[in-house]
Order: structure tokens, then C-alpha cells, then sequence
């Protein structure tokens, strides 16, 4: 046994501090990013925030929506090709998700989809031998194409997913709003510090990463953005959308106002809708939470950008691109 004893850092730990600055507006602040992926040579181009692929989150109808601000979708895994030819989604903002083991669904899709080039790997624990050799065969049967793959928390395992064939890595373990891995587990990795130290190793490769999880407010955006993340992962800031909902459960929220359920992708609500129950080997590491009706995510989507085109204005960064190197974090307490 070990003990790291260096402070890892969350969001709450700290706050971005102010400086001088030429800009004039918030207007002036540019949030579009592009970035030239480390093995296909691929250009993806947008404003870098994802839809998480959950089944409450990164929906279709959560695609349609964020196309038109030119943010992304990681649509979520359990779609059925049909489900995704019909929709005629947007592939120049959608990820497409798929599990370990999908290597033939990932072709299939692949092909019936022209455009498509975003393939999303989704594991819950990203440190297996078994998904590094995953990622090498979806490379080599996809040369060209985008893959984010996680998730991890440390820079080695960042490093080694990248190696494996990887152009972003997920990076987070145990900081999501639904999430229970840390308080079933004893797992995790402090999320602000792990963005830090893996982004610091993915552009190392040249490389990205996307840090998954744990914000809670625009704010929270902005320091992910602030610590290196080239692209941020939203679940719970996104859930409880128009766009997230079914239509009957949209029809049941507009007719009596409240709540709606937002729930982990390992919680037993999901094991039981997708895998038959919770297997006998292992214990649900999500939660069920409640969440308000927000009305469409438009509106949300003004709020995060807003947030985030003000964080840079505060520190005179005019592009997203350059927020990273002009901030400085201030430890609180
Ligand atoms: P949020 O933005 O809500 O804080 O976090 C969203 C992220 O939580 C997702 O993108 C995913 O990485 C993670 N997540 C989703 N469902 C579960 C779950 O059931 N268990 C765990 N451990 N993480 C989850």
C-alpha cells in the first residue's frame, strides 16, 4: 500500500482568478475550436462541449438541437442502426456510442451511415487489457475515423488508450451526478486534477481529452476548460430538457409541472430497461436523481456558453483556445 499525499483538486477547490484584459465583449469571444485528431489526420470542428451518451442526455432529439449551436452529441449506445439511418442524424456533430464486444455493430453502423467518423468507446473502467486490445482493433478497422475512448482518470492510462489508437480520451472516474462508483467502490480520482494531469499527457501525444463528469453549473465548464480540457462532457447540466424526454414523458410533465428522473447508465433502472436486471456478480453503481423540467435546452445552452464566453473575457482570452494558457487557479479556504 501507498499514500499519495500531493492535494488533488476538485471544482469547488478553486476559482479562476481575474486579469486585465483588451477585450471589449463577451461577444467578441469565440468558442468554436478545431482540432486535427493524432491518427486520422481528421479535422473536427466545433464548440467543444458533448451531450453525455446516456439515455436521458444524448438523444436524438438532444442531437437535432445541439447541431444548431454546433455542439456535440455522444449519442447514446442503445440506438439500433434503423433508429440511427432514420433519424438521418447530424454526423458532423455526432458521436456515435458503442460498448466493448461491438465491433461488428460498429461496422455495420459505420457503413450505413455515410458521414459518420465519430465512434465513441464506452466503458465504465477504461484500465482493462481487454479495452486497450478493443481500441486496437476498432483502429485498425477504422483508420480514418474519430475515436473517444474511456474512461480513466490518470496520465499513464491516458497515454496508453491514446497509443492504443485513441484521439480523445474520456477522462473521468467516479465524478458524474449520477454516479455511485466512489461510494460503492472507494474508486475515483479528484476530477480537476485529473483533467490537469491527463490533458497535460494527452497533448504530449498530441492527443485530446474530454473531461466526463462532475459539473454541476456554467461555471464548472469553465474550469474544466481552464485545467486543459479540449472538450467537456455534460450529463446532468443537459438532462431534463424537452429533447431528453420521450413524448410521454413530455406529455406528463407539461400536464402536471415537476420532475423528471435523471438516471446512471449503471444504475438498476437502466440494468433492468437494457440488460435484463442487474447481474448477479455485480452491484448498480448509479443513481436515480430527480430533476426539474428546464423547458428546451436552448435555453440552457445560452446559459453555458454565456458562462463560458464570460470566463474568457475575465482572463482576456478571445478564443477558447488560448483560455487555458492565460488562467491561473486560486485555491480557496
Ligand atoms: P454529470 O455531467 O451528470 O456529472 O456526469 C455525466 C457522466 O457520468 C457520464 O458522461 C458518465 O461518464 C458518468 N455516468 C453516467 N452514468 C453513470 C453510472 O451509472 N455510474 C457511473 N459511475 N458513472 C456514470
Amino acid at each position: 500500500m501507498r499514500i499519495e499525499s500531493e492535494p488533488k483538486l476538485d471544482f469547488d477547490d478553486v476559482l479562476i482568478r481575474p486579469k486585465r484584459s483588451r477585450l471589449k465583449s463577451r461577444g467578441d469571444v469565440d468558442l468554436r475550436r478545431t482540432f486535427k485528431t493524432p491518427h486520422g489526420k481528421v479535422e473536427i470542428t466545433g464548440v467543444p462541449i458533448i451531450a453525455a451518451n446516456m439515455d436521458t442526455v444524448g438523444t436524438l432529439k438532444m442531437a437535432a438541437a445541439l447541431a444548431g449551436h454546433g455542439i456535440f452529441t455522444s449519442l447514446h449506445k442503445h440506438y439500433k442502426i434503423e433508429e440511427l439511418v432514420a433519424a438521418k442524424v447530424s454526423t458532423d456533430y455526432s458521436f456515435i456510442t458503442f460498448g466493448i464486444e461491438d465491433l461488428k455493430k460498429i461496422d455495420a453502423v459505420m457503413e450505413a451511415l455515410p458521414g459518420a467518423n465519430k465512434i465513441c468507446l464506452d466503458v465504465a473502467n477504461g484500465y482493462t487489457e481487454h479495452f486497450l486490445d478493443f481500441i486496437r482493433e476498432v483502429r485498425a478497422h477504422h483508420p480514418q475515423k474519430i475515436i473517444m475512448a474511456g474512461n480513466v482518470a490518470t496520465p499513464d492510462m491516458t497515454e496508453a488508450l491514446i497509443l492504443a489508437g485513441a484521439d480523445i480520451v474520456k477522462v473521468g472516474i467516479g465524478p458524474g451526478s449520477a454516479c455511485m462508483t466512489r461510494a460503492m467502490t472507494g474508486i475515483g480520482y479528484p476530477q480537476l486534477s485529473a483533467i490537469i494531469e491527463c490533458a497535460d499527457a494527452a497533448h504530449g501525444l498530441s492527443g485530446f481529452i474530454c473531461a466526463d463528469g462532475g459539473c454541476k453549473m456554467p461555471g464548472d465548464v469553465s474550469k474544466a476548460f481552464a485545467a486543459g480540457a479540449d472538450f467537456v462532457m455534460l450529463g446532468g447540466m443537459l438532462a431534463g430538457h424537452t429533447e431528453s424526454l420521450t413524448d410521454e414523458q413530455l406529455q406528463a410533465v407539461k400536464d402536471t409541472g415537476g420532475q423528471v428522473e435523471y438516471y446512471g447508465m449503471s444504475s438498476k433502472v437502466a440494468m433492468d430497461r437494457y440488460s435484463g436486471g442487474v447481474a448477479a456478480h455485480r452491484a448498480s453503481e448509479g443513481r436515480v436523481v430527480k430533476v426539474e423540467y428546464k423547458g428546451d435546452v436552448k435555453n440552457s445552452v445560452q446559459d453555458i456558453l454565456g458562462g463560458v464566453r464570460s470566463a474568457c473575457t475575465y482572463v482576456g482570452a478571445g478564443r477558447l483556445k488560448e483560455f487555458s494558457k492565460r488562467a491561473t487557479f486560486v485555491i480557496k479556504k
